[in-house]
């Protein structure tokens, strides 16, 4: 069959299972109230935790940047594309997270699907036992697929069969890598074990926390103030496109793991390093995270998220526990969450259906992302609209 022929039956099989994806067209600023595909909506999509996608002083900080490196940085890093703005950045963050990395450096992706998979494919190597929690996002399993090193499986939050498996072990290397907060479930992974695990084993611990960072702890160092982690054998993850609201991630690791990198990682050589404006306005970012407005935004974060939780009175379909602003509502069957999903459009109310492979199999739900942007109004509705869809559906 020619290849053509072949993937429209495909797509078809997917259109028969529920499982085609469509983008929608977002013509506004990120934020709860958007345009999208020409209507106005109220938004529950998005990873922009703090509403900082489109806070004015970044975006100030981002034609600020423009104004001084211009638009793109030329080069990759290691040519001559490494601005003064991407080393201001570096330095920043690893200041930032200094009291639970000691001295660590950091190193600025251009995405955080970058940084996983060239984390993972420069620091697995043969000798490696690579220790992989089974619901990681997709980056992490596919910087795994890259490495060379052995990777195992271990069932989810499921320290005991970690346990086994690190006793088992007799690699010269081992890392164990997790999601922090399980972006399509929001709970958090058992951090404080799995670190005095590693301890225990002589494993590195490497964090993805890519829904955490800004998002969780007092001063928003993310998992690692809510968890109380401080190693040196931690290899922590951030991504700076959700809270942070820009775009990029990075790595903060012990220096030398941060030199290795620089040196090994092909996802952060083989590419032209990001605009240096973006790095510029991200300094921005960190700044807010840090200070008062960063605490003000994740205090109000935590009251909305109590608050759904309050008054959401769902009989059948499941909200999952969790204490983060990711607020799933498993449905089960893909019609039925899409369905849902659609009974929400029509009244103006924006939520993902997450379905397969994105989730395990009749798990469909609908993902709920709040924001500091929003307000206990927007709650209200949301809640409000989902008690009535669930009753008229089931
Ligand atoms: C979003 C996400 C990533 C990828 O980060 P990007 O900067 O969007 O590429 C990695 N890990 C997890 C857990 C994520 O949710």
């Amino acid at each position: 069959m020619m290849l053509i022929d072949r993937l429209e039956q495909e797509l078809r099989q997917l259109d028969e299972r529920s499982l085609r994806r469509r983008r929608k067209i977002v013509s506004t600023a990120c934020g709860p109230h958007v345009d999208m595909d020409g209507r106005p909506m109220l938004a529950f999509a998005s990873n922009d935790y703090l509403g900082l996608a489109a806070h004015p002083r970044i975006a100030e900080a981002l034609r600020a940047g423009v104004s001084r490196y211009g638009a793109g940085s030329g080069a990759s890093h290691l040519i001559s594309g490494h601005s003064q703005a991407h080393a201001l950045l570096e330095e920043k963050l690893a200041d930032f997270l200094s009291p639970h990395l000691p001295s660590a450096r950091a190193l600025y992706f251009c995405t955080g699907y970058m940084a996983n998979i060239g984390v993972l494919s420069a620091l697995g190597q043969r000798d490696t036992d690579l220790f992989s929690e089974t619901l990681n996002h997709a980056s992490l399993i596919d910087g795994a697929r890259l490495s060379r090193a052995n990777v195992r499986v271990y069932p989810h939050a499921d320290t005991a069969a970690l346990a086994g498996m690190l006793a088992a072990s007799e690699a010269a290397t081992k890392i164990v890598v997790t999601d922090s907060v399980f972006s399509m479930d929001g709970n958090i992974a058992p951090l404080a074990e799995l670190l005095a695990l590693c301890e225990q084993h002589g494993a590195w611990l490497m964090v993805d926390d890519a829904h955490g960072f800004g998002v969780l702890g007092e001063q928003g160092r993310g998992v690692l103030e809510h968890a109380a982690l401080r190693s040196p054998n931690l290899i922590y993850i951030g991504t700076l496109g959700k809270a942070a609201g820009v775009g990029g991630a990075f790595v903060a690791a012990h220096a030398t793991v941060i030199e290795w990198l620089v040196q090994r990682a092909r996802a952060y050589i083989y590419t032209t390093a990001a605009p240096p404006a973006l790095a510029h306005a991200l300094l921005t970012a960190v700044d807010l995270i840090a200070g008062d407005e960063g605490r003000e935004r994740r205090a109000r974060l935590q009251a909305l998220t109590a608050q759904l939780q309050d008054e959401l009175r769902l009989r059948h379909w499941k909200l999952l526990p969790s204490p983060t602003p990711i607020q799933p509502v498993v449905i089960g069957a893909n019609d039925a969450t899409l369905a849902a999903a659609a009974a929400l459009d029509r009244q103006g109310l924006w939520v993902p259906a997450i379905r397969p492979p994105t989730v395990p199999p009749d798990t469909a739900r609908l993902r709920i992302t709040l924001s500091a942007a929003h307000t206990a109004r927007d709650i209200t509705q949301l809640a409000t609209a989902l008690n009535t869809i669930e009753r008229t559906q089931t």
